[in-house]
């Protein structure tokens, strides 16, 4: 063996420009994004003729590459953090927080153990007690920062099954846990990899309001009860993916005291919220929770991915997931650090409090409540020019930042032909690039939805949206 450098070694003066060239491009691309797209697909066939090749045995020089990333990627997907996408729950980083995502992968911490990655294990520690405190939970609560909601709702899930049933494997096929029929599929999924058997995952039925109907809960409970079942774990929501609706957090936390039932709130995108006053009244209830989850990449401004996951008493998480393998002994704690590894499936982990923290020191809590603050006004003024607009109709109030709304001309009442002409409405929006909304079904019918919490996107968007919808009507309906 021969004493040279790595192969794979670059040297600090061709890190350093090909480093700066890539800000540079992420600079002018966010810069100049609003001119651009806001919704761009393709299909397999010609994403395959773009991009379809074997591993190149022989390396290329990086601007080609670069080139064909942007010529061939990156101009054909969607834009998250463009003005106008505010489809399903966009995910709009402040551009801290991505250099916080990539200074984390420039050093590549072990997020997963403590004497190996300390203090980027204490920034996440720093992280998750900011927004305990957010949320008002007791102190002693915390967790850790996941992929995303679907990991923090799935890592409840298991916990909340381990305080159940522990390893009684045989009681497994009686547990049963109680959604509302808007919750999130990441939640039922998480009830299914869990092992909860697929048919005693409870869909209750919800109010005019679309929240969670707690006399339908509370008869479901009782008839699972005296058939024999064990029901063991709650999901409420604290901001529907559908309308935006919170559940009665209050009163379903006395039902999961009085019935001992783990008491889990998907608060994935809609948690933010608590950092407005207005938030803050609207989620009242959600500390008394067993867990919450948080989605800091939808609605904090940090790129793809982080997720969180607060339990009230975190021991419960390590009761559920620790194991200390032999080749892992030696990264045992005694004192008050904390194994990330212990607290969910993730060994190996990105070190994901660093782009959270450094988004929150470089703006303060400040600004961030005033960009909250100010997207939660969004939909409000949304749902206002909608009900100006003739021919617009509210399908679901502005809730949580988000408006479900549709196309519905004078005269035209049958449903089938209004499920249609929206769906047409939807596609011009979108073919328009300047936004890009979605769709669900509002109490059966067809309905445009959209979630304006990206911190680019501004009021006139909102009028602009809602204009341009009411302009497309007459011309799909003639
Ligand atoms: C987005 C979302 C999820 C899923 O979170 P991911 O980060 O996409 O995995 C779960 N629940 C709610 C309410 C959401 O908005």
């Amino acid at each position: 063996m021969r004493d040279t450098p790595s192969i794979l070694e670059l040297d600090q003066a061709t890190m350093q420009r090909l480093g700066h060239r890539v800000a540079g491009v992420v600079a002018e691309h966010l810069a100049g994004i609003r001119g651009k797209r806001a919704f761009t697909t393709i299909s397999r066939e010609t994403a395959d003729r773009l991009l379809a090749a074997p591993p190149p045995a022989k390396g290329s020089d990086f601007e080609t590459i670069l080139t064909t990333l942007r010529e061939r990627v990156f101009a054909n997907a969607a834009l998250e953090p463009h003005p106008g996408f505010i489809a399903y729950v966009p995910s709009c980083p402040a551009y801290p927080a991505v250099l916080g995502d990539w200074l984390t992968s420039g050093y590549n911490f072990f997020g997963g153990a403590w004497t190996v990655g300390a203090a980027p294990s204490e920034v996440e520690l720093v992280v998750l007690e900011w927004l305990r405190t957010w949320l008002g939970m007791p102190a002693g609560a915390g967790g850790l920062l996941t992929n995303g909601g679907s990991g923090a709702n799935l890592t409840a899930m298991v916990a909340a099954r381990h305080r159940a049933i522990a390893d009684d494997a045989a009681r497994v096929a009686k547990l049963t846990v109680y959604l509302s029929d808007q919750s999130h599929s990441s939640a039922i999924r998480a009830a299914w990899m869990a092992g909860i058997p697929r048919a005693n995952v409870r869909s209750i039925p919800c109010d005019a309001d679309f929240r969670l109907d707690l006399a339908l809960l509370a008869r479901a409970i009782a008839a699972d009860r005296a058939f024999g079942l064990i029901p063991f774990m709650v999901v409420a929501n604290a901001g529907t993916t559908n309308t935006g609706a919170v559940d009665p957090l209050g009163a379903i936390a006395d039902l999961c005291a009085r019935e001992q039932l783990w008491m889990h709130v998907d608060a994935a995108y809609g948690g933010f919220a608590v950092l407005t006053r207005e938030g803050r009244e609207k989620l009242a209830g959600i500390e008394r929770a067993d867990s919450v989850t948080m989605d800091p990449h939808k609605w904090l401004y940090v790129p793809f991915e982080c997720g969180c996951l607060l339990a009230r008493d975190p021991a419960r998480l390590k009761d559920a997931f620790q194991i200390l393998p032999d080749y892992l002994k030696d990264t045992e704690t005694s004192g008050g650090e904390v194994n990330f590894a212990d607290y969910g499936e993730q060994l190996s982990r990105e070190a994901r409090g660093i782009k959270v923290w450094l988004n929150v020191q470089f703006y303060g809590t400040d600004a961030l409540r005033e960009a909250i603050a100010y997207s939660l006004a969004l939909a409000p003024l949304a749902e206002r020019c909608v009900r100006d607009a003739p021919g617009l109709e509210v399908m679901a109030p502005a809730t949580l930042g988000i408006l479900c709304f549709r196309a519905h001309p004078a005269g035209l009442d049958d449903p089938a032909a209004l499920d249609a002409l929206n769906q047409r409405v939807l596609r011009a929006v979108n073919a328009s690039g300047r936004y890009f909304i979605s769709s669900t079904r509002v109490r059966g019918a067809f309905s445009l939805r959209i979630c304006p919490i990206g911190h680019r996107t501004r009021e006139r968007d909102m009028r602009e949206l809602v204009a341009l919808c009411a302009d497309i009507v007459p011309t799909l309906s003639l």
